[in-house]
């Protein structure tokens, strides 16, 4: 059987570009395939060094998975810093990582622009750490958004290069996965490019919010003036709302805004008003469950134990085939 990883970091509450980008396929690929999903703490440290609630923070995050529908009875979850080969394995794959290849990451240039303060060894290492989480499990396929890709590129080299350097056919290449399509980027309200957790106010619609924020931030977002030709191209913002449009709501739904632009009649604020209310019923029954589960400590707790222990099964029977392979031995 195919074997599926995929993680989200404890940055935030998981937003519509997390759910379609990367959570939705993993709820379908849980059925079919032997699937790996885990919370990224320790990627977390990259860019949030000092959490103030980190149990808190991995908490929210396993309650949205299990709220969004992860079964623990078929799939594998787990918290990323209860398997320490993932650990053990990148360091190992550090060894033979090189500064110029890690330097060149789109994200290692955002992230080192944007926290010039904080540039640490961690971010530009982030690749290797994510490669370890791959690959610790041997993966197949990786469910993520298309701001993972140049990530999974770097992991396959990392993959063919222990194998080739160790002269063994040991890890699969795996690859990033959307059922044949492209990679998804859902932009953010603001007009920043992309839905992120630890975006600035107004950026992200999370799983967790209640309708009335969905609807004030879908009112919120920037509009323009409106179309004065007939098929006139849309600006960036309008252009946003029309692809959030796509994801949420039914299609006729979006010919029908479609076409009323493309007349010159549209009122953003009628679609406005349609968006939020196909978000908020998108929404609603997934922010049910996060309130019960948040309530139930005993429950959560059985689930990461249990993820921990069928984690630690497959995981250290790569560490210790890995350590076979570069030469480590027992006395
Ligand atoms: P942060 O801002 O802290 O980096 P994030 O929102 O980018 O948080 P991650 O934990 O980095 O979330 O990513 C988790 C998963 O969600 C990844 O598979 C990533 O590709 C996907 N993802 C994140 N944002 C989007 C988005 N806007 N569109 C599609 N997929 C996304
Ligand atoms: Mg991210």
């Amino acid at each position: 059987m195919e074997i599926v990883v995929s993680g989200i970091r404890p940055t935030g509450n998981l937003h519509l570009g997390n759910y379609f980008g990367a959570l939705s396929n993993f709820l379908k690929m849980q059925q079919t395939h032997h699937c790996f999903f885990f919370i990224a703490d320790y990627h977390s440290l990259t860019t949030h060094p000092t959490p103030s609630d980190l149990h808190g923070n991995v908490k929210q995050v396993l309650v949205e998975y299990l709220a969004a529908g992860i079964d623990p009875e078929k799939a594998t979850l787990y918290i990323q810093s209860d398997l320490p080969e993932t650990a053990e394995l990148y360091l190992l794959l550090n060894m033979n990582a090189y500064m110029g290849e890690l330097e060149r990451v789109t994200t290692f240039k955002e992230k080192a622009r944007k926290q010039a303060e904080n540039v640490n060894a961690g971010l530009l290492t982030y690749p290797s750490l994510m490669a370890a989480d791959i690959i610790i499990h041997k993966a197949h396929k990786v469910p993520v958004g298309k701001d993972q890709e140049q990530h999974l590129e770097l992991t396959r080299t990392f993959a063919r290069r222990f194998n080739r350097m160790y002269n063994h056919e040991f890890f699969p290449e795996p690859t990033a996965f959307n059922f044949g399509a492209e990679l998804i980027k859902i932009p953010g309200l603001d007009g920043s490019g992309k839905m992120g957790k630890s975006e600035g106010e107004g950026n992200a619609i999370f799983l967790a919010d209640d309708p009335k924020i969905i609807r004030k931030k879908v009112m919120r977002a920037v509009t323009d003036a409106g179309p004065t030709t007939p098929n006139q191209p849309m600006t960036e913002a309008v252009a946003i709302l029309f692809s959030l449009m796509r994801t949420m709501s039914k299609p006729e739904t979006v010919d029908h805004f479609l076409n009323e632009y493309n007349a010159c009649t549209i009122r953003y604020g009628d679609l406005k008003k349609q968006l939020a209310e196909d978000i908020v019923n998108f929404t609603a029954p997934i922010r049910e469950r996060i309130h019960e589960l948040a309530a139930d400590e005993k429950y959560l707790s059985k689930v990461a134990t249990m993820g921990a222990e069928k984690a630690h099964e497959s995981a250290g029977k790569t560490i210790s085939e890995v350590r076979e392979i570069i030469g480590f031995r027992k006395f």
